[in-house]
């Protein structure tokens, strides 16, 4: 039968190399909400769209065609055909990001397209993201909720970020906390944890260990 696994949090707990290697380890696919969210925002920069202007963003938001792979060993997404895995991860998509992800056409039109995603998984599926437990997939199989201290997150993002885009540890600290915020305090299904999803504090645990307790969670 087919397992549905939600994994929430915000960014820097180890989420996307969590969810990614559960997923593998597991047989499952594997879905980046995040990247469809960035996806559609390097799309609206692309076409000169303001993303300060919620209406603007609506108008034009069913435009993009975006195309996630579900392969956990080859995470894929594509805007109208073309590959976005690398100009998604910009510092100025991830500084945007949230603006256009607040907006509910945006949210309603994502949120369709992953619960097709994830009903023709199947095997079953690992989504991670901010608001798949609690709207998504309400009805997920395990939540899990990823946390870690504001310091652990930063060092760990930091760590991401490669040449031009590295910045130090306290202004990544800071773009980090604001976008928590942001996402956080939206009307439109916000960063939460599920009432019925599991805490887990990554700060003090290494990758393979907090792997190991999430299949340990999906295997109950
Ligand atoms: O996970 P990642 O950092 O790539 O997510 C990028 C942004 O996408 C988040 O900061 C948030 O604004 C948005 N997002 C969201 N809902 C999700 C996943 C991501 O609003 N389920």
């Amino acid at each position: 039968e087919s397992v549905i696994v939600a994994i929430d949090g915000p960014s820097g707990t180890g989420k996307s190399s969590t969810s990614r290697a559960v997923a593998a380890e597991l047989g499952l696919s594997y879905l980046d909400t995040g990247a469809q969210y960035r996806a559609i925002t390097w799309w609206m920069l692309t076409n000169g769209i303001d993303v300060d202007d919620p209406g603007a963003v609506a108008a034009v938001c069913g435009k993009p065609v975006i195309e996630s792979g579900t392969d956990p060993l080859a995470p894929a997404i594509s805007v109208d055909g073309a590959d976005a895995a690398g100009p998604i991860r910009t510092r100025e998509v991830t500084s945007r990001v949230s603006a256009v992800s607040a907006v509910p056409e945006v949210r309603a039109r994502i949120t369709g397209l992953q619960r097709a995603i994830a009903a023709a998984a199947e095997k079953g599926i690992v989504v991670e993201g901010r608001d798949i437990g609690t709207t998504v997939l309400p009805g997920a199989d395990v939540k899990i909720f990823l946390t870690a201290s504001p310091e652990a997150r930063a060092a760990r993002r930091s760590g991401e970020l490669k040449g031009s885009e590295a910045a130090d540890l306290a202004s990544t600290r800071e773009a980090l906390i604001r976008r928590d915020a942001a996402d956080s305090s939206r009307k439109t299904s916000p960063l939460a944890k599920a009432g019925d999803a599991v805490e887990v504090d990554t700060t003090d645990l290494t990758l393979p260990q907090v792997i190991e307790c999430v299949v340990a969670l999906v295997e109950e």
